[in-house]
């Protein structure tokens, strides 16, 4: 007789944070059905979450450890595996030793590698991939407000009267979010799109503004010199909740952020930069959506500090319809960063080095020998530059869930980066383009086969339920690393059980978590941090009354406007911008190992303007080599006049076509985020 039952659990993909059940057939996952409970989703979802149960039992799985020997994975048992990266690890100094967390694993998984890289390899240098999409958005809100998260809810767009989109393909990246847009909109909404490209999001536009990349913090300026021109700014807002107005006002008002000056940085026709910001400062409640059309610049922060600006002058936030919401990329990029696989901070951004939490942790773990010095490590741009400029100093690489061969910019640094570490282990469910470079490969599990949290873009923390058992020797990865850790003579300090002792671990070091209990998220609704105490209800829209600064006050940051680290010029005339498609998901690893997703768009790219494509003697569908100072590759074009002229896209999942080959390691000098949405580009005929 068959067995089949069903189990609630949530999305692997995007930071939306949809709930599905898993439909599990004689112990394997076979299919998804509509939770209808969810209030986040209700039972609604995207192709992606569709389809999210095609890649759990994929033959390519990996399900027993393995150790290179003479150029060659051969498997070996846990006990040898673990013993072999012990042995190793316990010859490195912690300055020689860097971590890679991961934004795809559990909060419980984070907070474990956190813990081992801080506690067992006493290392200052931990970091994940969301360096690579919202560093600057962590950097920008924590100045601008004090707290570097999503200010509303998801459920709370439906309430805004205008919608701001910017630098976010909302429909295709975060679609049940465009959901809410939708019924935004048929509730009277205006919504104002800006992109470069034409994308499903600004069909739903009342107003699109195409712009060339690299032009944010001119267009917000722009904005805001009209609203206070036109006595749009909230004065009694800017008054009672705010400080340093002044000194942005000075920037905003010069003669450079004029809406003629901004068509020219721009090209937005000035005529529609006034109606966006009638638009924004007349109506009551405006919210902005973005993502990393904003963040993924070497003036990321500043887009997000300008972003921060234009809601402070005109009032929009702390109330329903409002805010700066940040729309994170990767299902757990939220929790990730809470958890602490950041190089500033231990779990909800309690400063390493502060006196006072690095005491707090030390004391909490009980490492007889301490912790790791209270300084700052390196991000994860930053270690491979290290690697690569100064041979030596970092030596060993233990990575969790990442893909740095792939989602990295500039792919033939990463790769001479990655050459030059003396020893390597990787943790994750395939062998990925960057497990091809360890030492040990050891088998995870997917989120389909554990319990575990993940936190969602609006902060809203979700339980994954396990539905079937891992393939093969595959384990949880905070199992993996207590593991690890145990061997390393650090057994009591990894006493876990389950999942939830992990979670209550790290919660009783959390304020922002600490009211937060299984019991509690099993709930659909689950909760939002912050949660300080167990009959907190959780907390939806922030900055109600006050900041989170300290004086409760949200502060200004003036922004002049710059260009990106590389413009267009005669050997290199055009613009790349990279971003994702509807159907793939970031290095492609899940997505392209479901037959379903991968049957629609088996391949990449390169999007070009019909005009410059006629110019270029280009056609539709043509292979085209598309070069930049650092490198080609050989990708068909897709020519339309959806895209800015002078502008191209690549997505980048696709590894034979890969867009980070073309991409440019250029950083934001404060969060360190590389500038992938621009840089120059040629492209020709072969
Ligand atoms: Fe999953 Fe995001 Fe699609 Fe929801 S919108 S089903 S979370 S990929």
């Amino acid at each position: 007789m068959t067995d089949l039952k069903y189990v609630t659990t949530t999305c692997p993909y995007c930071g939306t944070g949809c709930s599905f059940n898993l439909v599990v057939r004689d112990g394997k996952t076979v299919g998804v059905t509509p939770f209808t409970r969810s209030p986040v989703n209700e039972g609604k979802l995207c192709p992606k979450g569709m389809y999210a149960f095609e890649f759990v039992n994929s033959p390519d799985r990996l399900t027993t450890p393995l150790i290179k020997k003479d150029g060659k994975f051969v498997p070996a048992s846990w006990d040898e595996a673990t013993d072999y990266i012990a042995q190793k690890m316990k010859t490195f100094k912690p300055s020689e030793i860097a971590c890679l967390a991961s934004a795809r694993t559990s909060n419980e998984d984070n907070y474990a590698m956190m813990k081992l890289a801080r506690g067992v390899f006493k290392t200052t240098h931990i970091d994940h991939c969301a360096r690579l999409c919202h560093s600057s958005t962590v950097a920008g809100l924590a100045t601008s407000f004090g707290s570097g998260a999503m200010t509303n809810s998801i459920l709370d767009i439906e309430q805004s009267k205008c919608l701001f989109i910017l630098g976010s393909n909302t429909f295709e990246q975060h679609p049940l979010i465009g959901r809410r847009v939708t019924m935004a909109k048929k509730n009277g909404a205006k919504i104002i799109y800006a992109d470069p490209r034409y994308t499903p999001t600004g069909k739903q536009a009342d107003l699109y503004m195409q712009f060339r990349s690299g032009s944010d913090v001119a267009i917000l300026n722009g904005l805001m010199q009209l609203i206070i021109k036109n006595g749009w700014e909230n004065k009694e807002f800017i008054a009672n909740r705010t400080k340093d107005y002044e000194a942005m006002k000075e920037i905003v008002m010069k003669d450079t952020y004029s809406p003629e000056n901004v068509e020219k940085i721009s090209g937005i026709p000035a005529a529609q930069l006034k109606q966006a910001a009638e638009w924004i400062g007349t109506s009551g409640a405006t919210a902005i959506l973005y993502s990393m059309g904003i963040t993924q610049h070497t003036v990321g922060v500043d887009n997000v500090h300008s972003v921060a600006n234009i809601q402070m002058l005109c009032g929009n936030l702390g109330r329903p319809g409002t805010g700066v919401n940040a729309l994170r990329g990767q299902n757990n990029v939220q929790g990730a960063c809470d958890m602490g696989a950041l190089p500033v901070s231990f779990t909800a951004y309690q400063k390493v080095i502060d006196p006072a939490a690095h005491k707090k942790f030390e004391e909490g773990w009980g490492f007889p020998d301490g912790i790791c010095e209270p300084k700052n490590g390196y991000e994860v741009t930053v270690m491979m530059d290290v690697l690569t400029d100064k041979p030596g100093e970092l030596k060993a690489l233990y990575i969790m869930g990442e893909n740095p061969m792939l989602s990295d910019p500039d792919l033939t640094h990463v790769k001479h980066a990655l050459e030059e570490v003396e020893f390597m282990v990787v943790q994750d469910i395939f062998m990925t383009e960057t497990a091809e470079f360890a030492d040990v490969v050891l088998p995870a599990t997917c989120y389909a086969e554990r319990d575990g949290t993940q936190t969602s873009t609006e902060r809203r923390v979700q339980k994954w339920r396990k539905a079937q058992d891992a393939p093969g020797e595959a384990k949880l990865d905070w199992e993996i690393i207590a593991m690890v850790a145990a061997k390393m003579g650090y057994a009591a300090q990894f006493p876990w059980k389950t999942s939830e002792d992990v979670f209550n671990e790290m919660r009783m070091l959390t304020p922002s978590y600490r009211g937060m209990t299984y019991e509690r998220l099993d709930k659909p609704e689950a909760l939002h941090w912050p949660c300080p105490e167990e009959t907190h209800p959780g907390t939806p829209i922030l900055h109600g009354a006050k900041f989170a600064h300290p004086d409760g006050l949200g502060i200004f940051f003036p922004c002049e406007w710059k260009a990106p680290a590389e413009v267009p010029d005669a050997e290199y005339p055009f613009i790349l911008t990279t971003g994702r498609c509807l159907w793939h998901w970031h290095t492609g690893t899940m997505t392209r190992r479901s037959d379903s997703l991968d049957h629609e768009v088996p391949t990449g790219w390169i999007e070009i303007n019909t005009e410059d494509a006629a110019e270029l003697g280009i056609t539709d569908g043509e292979k085209v080599k598309a070069m930049t100072r650092r490198g080609e590759v050989i990708v068909g074009a897709k020519v339309t006049p959806d895209i800015m002229k002078g502008v191209m896209f690549m997505p980048f999942h696709f590894v034979e076509c890969a867009a980070n080959m073309l991409t440019n390691n250029a950083l934001d000098p404060v969060c360190k985020i590389p500038e992938f949405k621009a840089c120059a580009v040629k492209v020709e005929k072969i």
